[in-house]
């Protein structure tokens, strides 16, 4: 074989990860597992002022957290000295000059031209200047020559980087030339835009990665949405893992037109994968999240999560949707919400105490006979089952809503039930 294939992702630590950012990163990573290539992170922190630890340390949990692990790490700022030997280099062979204390590359104008991976034929006829800055008079690399002299010695085949890059592509092939450097393939993957149709911004989307981890995405799904939008496996299926999709992707399959975000979708699809999880994963992934937000009791068992988990699994949009949904499964100073009030009007507490006590009778509290029994209550009562059913949900949960309440009964347990159900006869009887 001849030489390995590499790509890179090239994040400034100037700002948090973000939406755009994370799917460049993705995609290098999905080429990379796809051919085999190896992924390198190259952290661009030439600008010293801007560049903040901060930064750097989300971006590399971030990637972490979404699963993007790379197989080598380069630090720009440590590399000065090679700048400047390559700088050196051009002036030596009079394609640079000294201007002002900087180092200028001082370029013929010629037509260039490369085939994208992803676009086909780009051809430049012109260029805005004849002059590029190399090395600042401070001493540091400007982005672009630092990129081609990192490209070529860290041996990138494979440059894939955003839309917003192509203007920056031809200069940097007269650096790579310059130079007698191998011009590497380009693929320019295409802008993602708000759901107007204008720039991504604050307000839609473009917040950091980690503040997607906190309200409660998956990074599966995120990592999935991120994934169509570009590309999508060949049979329109949208719900897909990063491993299958590494398998059958072609960066030749990536879309030219831009796609534009929408949060409706990424919720959609994370709650797919919240409802396609085993219990037991889902059970640790709520646990480490609800940990992160305080919620859950101290000593809350493994199993009682991961019963509540499967109870509203099929119910969540969200992680953080759980901490409301399921909040009466863990503490009991819910109150009865105000639309609860009509269904409360209609006193069943002498029904509702025959219901106590067969449920107090019970060995096994399990949702067969926990249903066997409420219905021979409500039969014998002359109810229809869902008038008593309806009282008996509000004093279990608070609310009108939610998951079957026989299923909802066996995971709280008979002491619970029972001091719910008197909670619900007391309301009663201090209200006539
Ligand atoms: N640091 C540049 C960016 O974040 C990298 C561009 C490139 O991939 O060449 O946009």
């Amino acid at each position: 074989m001849s030489k390995g294939l590499k790509v890179r992702f090239a994040p400034s630590p100037t700002g948090f990860l973000h939406i755009g950012s994370a799917r460049t990163a993705l995609f290098n990573w999905l080429f990379a597992k796809k051919y085999n290539a190896s992924f390198i992170l190259r952290i661009e922190d030439t600008d010293l002022k801007r560049s903040r630890d901060e930064f750097l340390n989300e971006i590399m949990d971030s990637l972490r957290w979404l699963g993007l692990r790379w197989d080598e790490v380069y630090y720009q700022s440590r590399r000065f000295d090679l700048y400047r030997e390559y700088a050196q280099k051009l002036l030596d062979n009079n394609k640079a000059a000294r201007e002002d204390g900087a180092i200028v590359f001082k370029y013929q104008f010629e037509k260039i031209e490369f085939n994208d991976l992803i676009r086909g034929g780009i051809e430049f006829s012109e260029l805005p200047r004849e002059s590029e800055v190399l090395i600042k008079s401070d001493g540091t690399p400007t982005y672009s020559f630092a990129c081609c002299v990192d490209d070529a010695l860290l041996g990138i085949t494979h440059v894939i980087r955003g839309e917003d890059h192509i203007p920056n592509t031809p200069k940097q092939i007269l650096i790579y030339k310059a130079l007698g450097f191998e011009i590497p393939q380009f693929a320019h993957l295409p802008m993602i835009l708000s759901p107007e149709g204008g720039k991504m911004s604050k307000r839609f989307g473009a917040t950091a990665i980690k503040q997607y981890k906190a309200d409660g995405y998956l990074p599966q799904a995120l990592t999935n949405y991120l994934l169509l939008l570009g590309w999508s496996p060949k049979d329109d299926r949208e719900i897909i893992g990063l491993k299958e999709a590494a398998s059958l992707f072609d960066i030749k399959d990536v879309n030219k037109t831009a796609a534009a975000f929408s949060l409706e979708k990424l919720d959609w699809i994370n709650s797919e994968h919240i409802k396609n999880m085993p219990a037991q994963a889902l059970g640790e992934c709520l646990k480490e999240y609800l940990e992160s937000r305080d919620f859950l009791p101290e000593n809350t068992k493994k199993d009682y999560l991961e019963s509540v988990a499967e109870l509203f699994k099929t119910r969540l949009r969200k992680l953080s949707d759980f901490i409301s949904r399921a909040y009466f499964c863990f503490y009991d100073d819910y109150s009865f919400s105000p639309e609860t009030r009509d269904i409360l009007n209609r006193d069943l507490s002498p029904e509702t105490k025959i219901l106590s006590e067969r449920f107090s009778g019970l060995e096994s509290f399990d949702k067969m006979i926990i249903e066997k029994e409420f219905r021979a209550v409500a039969q014998d009562a002359g109810l229809k089952v869902r008038d008593l059913v309806h009282p008996v949900r509000v004093a279990l949960s608070g609310g009108k809503v939610g998951p079957g309440l026989f299923e909802t009964m066996e995971v709280l347990g008979k002491e619970r039930v029972l001091a719910r159900l008197k909670r619900l006869i007391d309301y009663w009887q201090n209200k006539g």
